[in-house]
């Protein structure tokens, strides 16, 4: 038996083997969890179909975030396949490449809404569309993925820290709205890993190779930690944790000098 055995999870935001979706979908799969998938485009949807035929998951359907037709239709899709919804896994943002670069000064006030509605926006829509098949199920638990950048100013993170800060609020805002539902609302705040979205920020390197260099775990953190973590929140073991954001983050945030 695993800690999510008997769950139903929705995860968005798997992209291909690298994604820090991929790894909590590989760890709610070995707890035991039934998963669907969503993609991006028919780019991606070549990528995620063998990545879920690995762990058995179902791919439910194309999901941009910005698009209520297809959020709908996601949801419909996965009330004919289940009788509710237990886990909802939100793995995604977007900023534009110049934003993550240079001078948070520069950014231009349509790419500044971009990036709020893609990484900020997209958690309140997808947690609305989640709440009736979660009250169904008697509740459930809701993990977005959040990095340091929301609470400190990181070089060249720039626009997507601000959106970040906007998606740890949000965490906040839907927990109490949800809590009495017995729906918990979470973010994990994960170190620097190499993805599809980190390679556009610059000097993300840098990054990586400073939390390896002074974190007190003199180490960087594994994609798959963020798998472990996401399942043990995601959980029942965890029942009484709700609108936080928990760093995976071999300790780096607490550092100074
Ligand atoms: P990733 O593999 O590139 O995943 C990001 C996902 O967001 C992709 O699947 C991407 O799809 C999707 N996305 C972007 N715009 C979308 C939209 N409009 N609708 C639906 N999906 C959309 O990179 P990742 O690093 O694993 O990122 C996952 C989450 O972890 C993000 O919230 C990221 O900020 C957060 N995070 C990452 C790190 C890190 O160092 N990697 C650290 C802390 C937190 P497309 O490829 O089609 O755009």
């Amino acid at each position: 038996m695993g800690i999510v055995s008997g769950k139903r999870a929705l995860i968005v935001g798997v992209a291909n083997d690298k994604s820090l979706a991929w790894s909590i979908a590989q760890a709610l799969a070995a707890e035991g969890a039934e998963l669907a998938l969503t993609y991006q485009g028919e780019i991606l949807e070549k990528r995620v179909r063998p990545l879920a035929a690995q762990i058995e998951a179902s791919v439910i359907g194309e999901l941009d975030v910005t698009n209520d037709v297809q959020i709908g239709s996601v949801f419909s899709k996965l009330k004919e396949k289940w009788d509710g919804l237990d886990l909802l896994v939100h793995a995604v943002a977007f900023a534009e490449r110049e934003d993550l670069r240079d001078r948070f000064l520069t950014v231009s006030r349509a790419n500044f809404a971009k990036s709020m509605e893609i990484s900020a926006y997209s958690l309140v829509a997808l947690a609305r569309a989640a709440e009736p098949l979660m009250e169904a199920r008697g509740g459930g638990s809701i993990l977005t993925l959040s990095y340091l950048g929301a609470v400190r100013a990181i070089p060249n993170y720039n626009m997507m820290g601000v959106a970040k800060a906007a998606l740890e609020a949000c965490v906040r805002y839907l927990s109490i709205d949800l809590g009495s539902k017995n729906i918990r609302v979470n973010a994990i705040s994960a170190g620097p890993a190499r993805t599809l979205s980190s390679s556009a920020i610059r000097d993300f390197h840098t990054m990586a190779h400073e939390v390896e260099a002074r974190s007190p775990m003199r180490r960087g953190m594994r994609p798959e930690e963020v798998g472990t973590l996401a399942a043990a929140i995601l959980s029942d073991l965890s029942s009484a944790v709700t609108g936080q954001t928990i760093y995976a983050d071999v300790g780096y945030n607490i550092t100074g000098m």
